[in-house]
């Protein structure tokens, strides 16, 4: 726009805030405070307004950049997820449950084992997302100084909180004890566990006056990634999905697992996700990564591996569902062994192998049946405006 242009539109907005006879006292006041407000301030507060964003100031971490100017993307693999995640919408209340609540209700419907198994993981899960999504927002959120992650970290955000009311959904269907789910990551040592070795992650960063911008703090950061990403949505999760999908593929409270289904393939994306975000911050400030942190980050995936382990024990002390223990804890390593790779350490687990080939089917978006498609054809429609 040129100078005469945006003299013009300065003329133009101060007319439409002359003081008329018909404005309110109050109405005068507002147009008032509008004529003596400083907007230098406001734009100083701005990160890096001086200039236009360039593609090669862009950093994952410590950025001084304008963060409000999305374009020009640098990582479109963070935009492609953003996208990706918005494709895949749903909401809980759009699975029936109904044949899940008479199941559950039925005295000899499901056996006490299979029955453990639904209240654990949602006893887990109920409070698992949500401290998911306060890390998030609270924490990590301020500290990825980039535009198109951000975009898709609140896409993430979102989603966790669909997450929180999908098993508040089934929870409320089931007429489950509310208090006891709820209580269940302070109550049962296996869920209590996972739930504060992941608060432990989150302490420091969490703190309002944490910054980025020392290699101990970026360091930190990295552990706060590596604990979130990687170990409670990459671990943690895991034997608890695969609980829930192995009973709705024997045809048992198949609403649960439909929404676990769709909360799993979420999951996956967050996670991918977080690995890209972890790997992109160890390229840009290679000093971070050095043996200590290597060893460090080893042995935070080793210890939630060896949780979801005892969490497994716990949950399954007999066979149930086709599955036991063992497999578990088999499955449980093969998964370890690639979030060590994923994030270019050494794998641990000798020998392992995957019990449960068919959860990487249940995780690949393109092998869904249409509900996919069939959702977007209906957001279309039902989303199309009028103004009349
Ligand atoms: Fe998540």
């Amino acid at each position: 726009m040129s100078n005469q242009n945006n003299l013009d539109g300065i003329a133009v907005a101060e007319k439409a805030r002359l003081i008329t006879p018909d404005d309110t006292p109050a109405i005068v006041r507002a147009k008032k405070a509008l004529n003596v407000l400083d907007v230098t301030q406001g734009l100083a507060d701005l990160e890096g307004t001086a200039a236009r964003v360039s593609v090669d100031n862009k950093r994952m971490i410590n950025c001084r950049s304008d963060l409000n100017q999305l374009v020009p993307m640098k990582y479109d693999w963070a935009w492609q997820k953003y996208l990706d995640g918005c494709a895949n919408h749903w909401m809980p209340q759009e699975v029936n449950m109904t044949a899940d609540v008479t199941l559950w209700k039925s005295a000899d419907g499901l056996t006490e084992d299979e029955r453990r198994i639904v209240m654990r993981n949602l006893g887990f899960f109920a409070t698992a997302d949500s401290l998911v999504a306060n890390n998030l927002v609270l924490a990590v959120y301020r500290l990825i100084t980039n535009p198109e992650c951000r975009q898709y970290i609140l896409r993430q955000a979102f989603e966790e909180a669909i997450h929180t009311h999908a098993y508040q959904y089934c929870i409320e269907s089931l007429g489950m004890d509310e208090g006891e789910i709820f209580n269940m990551y302070q109550e049962v040592p296996t869920v209590a566990k996972k739930t504060a070795w992941g608060l432990r992650y989150t302490w420091a960063i969490s703190d309002p006056k944490f910054n980025t911008g020392t290699t101990a703090n970026d360091k930190e950061l990295l552990r706060n990634l590596i604990a979130y990403y990687c170990v409670m949505e990459g671990i943690f999760f895991y034997c608890g999905f695969t609980q829930i999908l192995s009973m709705g593929r024997r045809n048992k409270m198949n609403g649960v697992a439909e929404q676990f289904q769709y909360i799993l393939r979420d999951e996956s994306m967050h996670l991918n996700f977080g690995i890209d975000v972890i790997n992109q911050i160890k390229i840009e400030n290679p000093h971070l990564w050095d043996d200590a942190l290597k060893e460090e980050a080893t042995q935070m995936i080793l210890q939630g591996t060896q949780l979801e382990i005892e969490y497994a024990r716990d949950t399954m002390p007999r066979g149930v569902l086709g599955m036991n223990a063992d497999m578990m804890e088999s499955y449980l390593k093969f998964i370890a062994n690639r979030r060590l790779s994923q994030i270019g350490l050494k794998e641990e687990y000798p020998h392992t192998d995957n019990p449960f080939p068919w959860m990487s089917e249940i995780m690949d978006l393109n092998k869904e049946k249409n509900f996919f498609e069939t959702r977007v054809m209906e957001y279309q429609s039902g989303g199309a405006l009028s103004w009349d």
